[in-house]
């Protein structure tokens, strides 16, 4: 069977860039990938989510973004993806479903269902838009109204004139309320007061991405980019603003009941510890895709895969601690799509750095 320098696993945006500077560097490879078009992510967010409503897409390497238009991001993303990977030459195979990678000798062994690679090196850009997180509170299968999670979210029109929880504290559940708070009527709750901020420049971007850089190198699970950011509005969503959608905040319920939410023991001088919802949206984010990795036992007692600091780029972190044949982007400090792309040419430079040691060892 045909061995390669690296398998790449998954074509979104931090894909693209690892695959795009391998190329470069001249290391033979495949990059997997499970959809059956490309765009990564992106090809999945809801209808309603334009270019302009995106907090930015940044360019791939020799790649320019497409601008802040009305067009939707869904379709915008995945056409630019798909020239992208047609002019670079880009290797991916899909829709290839990577299950499990082991490694127990020299070589990884990627088992998909459309066949089994082996390689030398991987490069993990499986991002975690399969994996939705929905917290288990007391009662939610009693209840009687709808569930949606952001990773199902069906626009705006499904929910007009009902009452709406939306649930969590990131961009994403500030945006829902943006769009839901003039047509419905919405309650927010979030397990910690939102932190706003005035605006976004480049060094408040710097300090997020460093904590989350800390979190990973230390083994910890990685938070989002966006939960050490804080938050901020935009024109958007100042009708909703206006409405006092982001005022009406409460704390976390307790549990659920069939026709709406609870908090025990709650001396609240908003109102009553009973609120009743038609339908409860779950914006509470998403964990790293990388069940498949499970067998290379890269996971640390703090339950994150620790990374370790990367000497090509300090902003970044790619090397897996364990297995230094594998290198994860997209994942912590790298989970935006500025990030993807940095982390994936501080991949391919590890890539290369590995497969020349390897080649300079002593047989
Ligand atoms: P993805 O785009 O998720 O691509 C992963 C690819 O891996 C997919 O093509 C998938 O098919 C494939 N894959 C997954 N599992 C397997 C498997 N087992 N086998 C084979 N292939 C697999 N970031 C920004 O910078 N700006 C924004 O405006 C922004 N908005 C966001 C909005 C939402 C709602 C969310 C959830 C995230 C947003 N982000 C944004 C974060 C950003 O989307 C991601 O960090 C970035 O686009 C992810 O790129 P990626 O390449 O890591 O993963």
């Amino acid at each position: 069977m045909h061995v390669y320098d690296s398998v790449v696993i998954g074509a979104g945006q931090a894909g693209l860039s690892a695959s795009y500077h391998l190329g470069r560097l001249g290391v033979g490879h495949v990059v997997l990938d499970a959809d059956p078009r490309p765009g990564g992510a992106w090809q999945h967010r809801w209808d309603s989510l334009t270019m302009q409503d995106v907090h930015g897409v940044a360019d791939l390497p020799d790649g320019p973004a497409p601008g802040r238009t009305a067009d939707r991001a869904n379709r915008a993303v995945p056409a630019w993806f798909g020239r992208y990977e047609a002019e670079h030459d880009l290797p991916v195979r899909r829709p290839v479903r990577v299950r499990s990678v082991t490694g127990d000798g020299e070589l990884l062994e990627v088992r998909s269902d459309a066949g089994t690679w082996l390689t030398r090196t991987l490069v993990n850009a499986t991002g975690t838009w399969t994996r939705p997180f929905v917290p288990h509170y007391p009662g939610a299968e009693t209840f009687r109204g709808e569930q949606f999670h952001t990773h199902d979210y069906p626009g705006p029109d499904h929910f007009r004139g009902r009452r709406v929880l939306v649930v969590g504290g990131g961009a994403s559940a500030v945006q829902f309320l943006g769009e839901l708070g003039p047509i419905t009527d919405t309650l927010w709750v979030t397990r910690r007061a939102p932190v706003w901020r005035d605006g976004f420049d480049e060094d408040s971007g710097r300090d997020a991405i460093a904590l989350v850089l800390e979190r990973v190198t230390a083994g910890l699970p990685p938070a989002s980019v966006v939960s050490v950011t804080g938050l901020a509005l935009r024109p958007q969503e100042q009708e909703a603003a206006r409405l006092g959608v982001y005022e009406r905040r409460r704390p976390m319920f307790s549990r659920i009941e069939p026709d709406g939410v609870r908090w025990d023991g709650v001396t609240d001088p908003a109102g009553p510890a009973f609120e009743p919802v038609d339908i409860i949206l779950w914006a509470t984010g998403f964990r790293p895709a990388v069940t498949h990795l499970a067998p290379l036992h890269l996971r640390s007692e703090h339950g994150g895969i620790p990374l370790l600091p990367c000497g090509s780029d300090v902003q970044t972190a790619v090397t897996a601690a364990r297995d230094p044949r594998v290198q994860l982007v997209g994942y912590g400090p790298s989970a935006s799509t500025i990030g993807g792309n940095r982390a994936g040419r501080a991949a391919a430079l590890a890539v290369r750095r590995h497969l020349t040691s390897e080649d300079l060892r002593p047989v």
